[in-house]
């Protein structure tokens, strides 16, 4: 991103006098830092706010939501920045930057975790670890636990411990009008329910309160990758494998071509592969047990599947992922791996073209799949597999290529479409979002907008409108 001369107007007389009440910093145009703050992590997504107000607490959030309602500027609410769509951040009106609240605290006595909204994966992983617990998150270590959590949160416990929302105690919320309230299950419990899975259409949520479980903190896990001319045979083999597996086996296939990463033999860098990355949370020599047949199948290209940390293990997709390219995804469930499914991923991972183009394909089930559908505002509890087609690039050459592959593969996979993740959406018009949540769910989650946002001031996310 490059600096302009044109800046988006504001009235600076009213930023200079918020900034008396204010604690963090006021970021405008041509301020020191100004492009490294509406940077996001997609590196497609180029926009240039009117002012971003890099909140350091409560107060400072509460503060900028009056500010941006007392100047009607469009607000955009920013926790890691990893929204694919990229809408944490907007065009002339004003970032919520949440990102210097970084505060957490583990009381392993109790197994509770009390986690600010800027805080990312991996920062919480290594607190919690600290005493072999964690809570269900994701697996990018560079991603926010905030919109992660809001949009349900899935990951490599989840099959045994749910979606990070399962293990939410309670939560912070600043709403619309800048008071702040708590949400559990014994307070405020419709809005409790509406933002576990509802993303932050009901207000910022400042403080999370997390159950922590037992993890490691060494973990059998990693990737085993075979050639992708084996993806008929590995395909069928994985999903008669997985057919009982324990919930503390969880699994991630993945399509791409083999990245130039100091693991991968120089040979087979470039190479079309298709992989089974794995993560045992339970005792290793389980995990050792449970993996065997996995490493046994065929002939492994590559296998990295091994004993290590979990924090090591949380770190596996980060180099496949960094800031600043360019991103694009579709994402879809399917309720199994038929045959006519596993068809058309082999087909469409003999295409893939990009060094950096992927697909992750998430079995989901365990732990999650017996929550109470009803008890949260996720949907898709019952999912067999997510996908997530990701049409990448590093620069913008290439890029439209990229998103036409995803959206070829992803459009082939459309008989087989069951919901999708709030979370993995692009902007896709309201039609997907309802699709996310269902209608009886979608019906009522925009009950609930019309009591905590009626004016739909929170309107930067997978919207649910009011009216
Ligand atoms: C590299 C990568 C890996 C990912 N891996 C996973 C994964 O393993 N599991 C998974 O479940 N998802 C995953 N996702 C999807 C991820 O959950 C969403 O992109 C999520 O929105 C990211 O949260 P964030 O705080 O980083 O994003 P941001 O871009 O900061 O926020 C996204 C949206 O969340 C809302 N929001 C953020 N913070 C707050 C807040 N404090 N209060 C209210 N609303 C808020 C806003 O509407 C905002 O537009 C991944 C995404 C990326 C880019």
């Amino acid at each position: 991103m490059s600096s302009v001369t044109q800046s988006p107007e504001i009235d600076g007389v009213a930023v200079d006098e918020l900034q008396t009440s204010f604690r963090g910093d006021l970021v405008r145009p041509g301020d020191a830092g100004y492009d490294e703050h509406r940077k996001i992590w997609n590196g497609s997504i180029d926009r240039r706010p009117a002012l971003i107000a890099r909140c350091t607490g409560v107060a400072d959030v509460q503060a900028a939501i009056r500010f941006a309602r007392s100047q009607d500027l469009l607000a955009a609410v920013r926790g890691g920045g990893h929204s694919f769509p990229g809408l944490s951040v907007c065009d002339d009106g004003m970032v919520i930057d949440l990102a210097p609240m970084k505060g957490v605290q583990v009381d392993p006595e109790t197994r509770i975790a009390r986690v600010q909204a800027g805080v990312l994966l991996g920062e919480l992983d290594l607190e919690t670890q600290a005493f072999g617990l964690a809570v269900p998150s994701g697996i990018v270590t560079h991603t926010g636990v905030a919109g992660l959590t809001l949009g349900g949160g899935i990951g490599w416990v989840m099959r045994k411990y749910g979606l990070s929302i399962d293990q939410l105690r309670s939560v912070e919320v600043v709403t619309a009008d800048g008071d702040l309230v708590r949400a559990s299950e014994n307070e405020n419990a419709d809005l409790f329910w509406g933002v576990r899975g509802g993303g932050g259409n009901f207000g910022i949520v400042t403080g999370f309160e997390f159950r922590l479980n037992p993890v490691g903190p060494d973990v059998m896990a990693g990737p085993v990758f075979w050639a992708m001319e084996d993806a008929p045979e590995v395909l069928r083999f994985y999903r008669d494998w997985i057919a009982d597996c324990p919930d503390e086996l969880m699994t991630i296939a993945v399509q791409r071509r083999a990245p130039a990463l100091p693991i991968v033999p120089p040979d087979l860098v470039g190479k079309l592969v298709i992989g089974v990355t794995a993560c045992y949370a339970g005792p290793v020599e389980d995990g050792e047990r449970a993996l065997r047949p996995l490493k046994e199948f065929g002939s492994p290209v590559l296998d990295f599947c091994r004993p290590k940390p979990f924090l090591e293990h949380q770190k596996t997709f980060d180099p496949s992922f960094p800031h600043g390219w360019h991103y694009y995804v579709r994402s879809c469930d399917v309720a199994a791996l038929s045959d006519e499914v596993i068809d058309i991923v082999v087909e469409h991972g003999r295409r893939i073209t990009s060094p950096v183009t992927s697909i992750a394909l998430w079995q989901m089930g365990g732990a999650v799949g017996r929550i109470d559908d009803e008890a949260t505002a996720f949907n898709g509890r019952n999912a067999g597999f997510t996908f997530n087609i990701n049409g990448n690039s590093k620069t913008a050459e290439g890029f439209d290529a990229e998103r036409r592959w995803a959206r070829d593969y992803w459009t082939a996979l459309a008989p087989h479409h069951t919901s999708v993740y709030v979370n993995f959406l692009m902007e896709e018009g309201e039609g997907r979002v309802r699709q996310a949540y269902g209608a009886a769910k979608y019906e009522k989650l925009k009950t609930l907008k019309r009591k905590y946002d009626p004016t739909n001031f929170f309107s930067l996310n997978q919207n649910i409108k009011p009216g």
